[in-house]
């Protein structure tokens, strides 16, 4: 029988870099499901698709083919009709598309068997919004990780800039809240701790403190 530790949160709080940090020290698959919500919103931006085009968002689940694979470092590979994509959907304009497109029930159904799968055919550590919630119920450890939302964009913003890319802090301090909500409000798999999760709020702790105290949770409870 496979583990699976479900970790959940808001935008920026450190899910998966922590994570990441995490399955390596116990030697297990990280999933990154943001990224095929990113993958799709890619998808209706490469196609001039509105995010909040419902009709349009649905006729492009019927063309689109989604895949998780890892790399030779295990790290994993989000592809696209066979591209792999995994750099392109980590801008802030995708960030928003992913919001968006993943409201739409459909879209949620769409990616819910390869999120099953692959903690069927692995021990995994698996990062998003409805892990514990919906999608890994019966996981063995839950986590809903957290921080204040000026932190969680501070971290963003860091991390955006060391990528060179052009942005401010007022503008990702406002993606944030606006993802948070949307995430929180939407009516399929809102964002929200699972009644038996562990709730860890890394505001005052540092990566190294974070993963520290993740890792300390998971040797306790597996
Ligand atoms: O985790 P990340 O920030 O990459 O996720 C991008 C967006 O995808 C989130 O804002 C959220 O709307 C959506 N998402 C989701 N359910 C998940 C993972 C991500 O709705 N399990």
């Amino acid at each position: 029988m496979n583990i699976a530790i479900a970790i959940d949160g808001p935008a920026g709080a450190g899910k998966s870099t922590i994570a990441k940090l995490a399955a390596k020290e116990l030697s297990f698959i990280y999933v990154d499901t943001g990224a095929l919500y990113r993958a799709i919103g890619l998808s209706a931006y490469r196609n001039g698709i509105g995010s909040k085009d419902v009709e349009g968002i649905l006729e492009l689940l019927n063309t689109i083919k989604v895949e998780l694979a890892f790399n030779e470092n295990h790290e994993q590979v989000v592809l696209l009709n066979g591209e792999d994509v995994s750099s392109l959907i980590r801008t802030p304009e995708i960030s928003m598309y992913a919001s968006d497109v993943s409201a739409i029930p459909q879209v949620r159904a769409f990616l819910l068997d390869l999120q099953r799968n692959m903690a069927k055919t692995n021990n995994v550590i698996m990062d998003g919004r409805d892990i514990g919630t919906v999608v890994l119920p019966d996981a063995k450890i839950k986590i809903f990780l957290t921080a204040s939302a000026e932190v969680r964009a501070k971290r963003r913003y860091d991390e955006l800039i060391e990528k060179g890319m052009d942005v401010k802090f007022d503008d990702v301090l406002n993606d944030v809240v606006t993802r948070d909500y949307n995430d929180s409000h939407r009516e399929t798999a809102p964002l929200k701790p699972a009644d038996d999760s562990i709730l860890v709020d890394t505001s005052d702790l540092d990566l190294e403190q974070s993963v520290a105290k993740l890792i300390s949770i998971m040797k306790e409870h597996m």
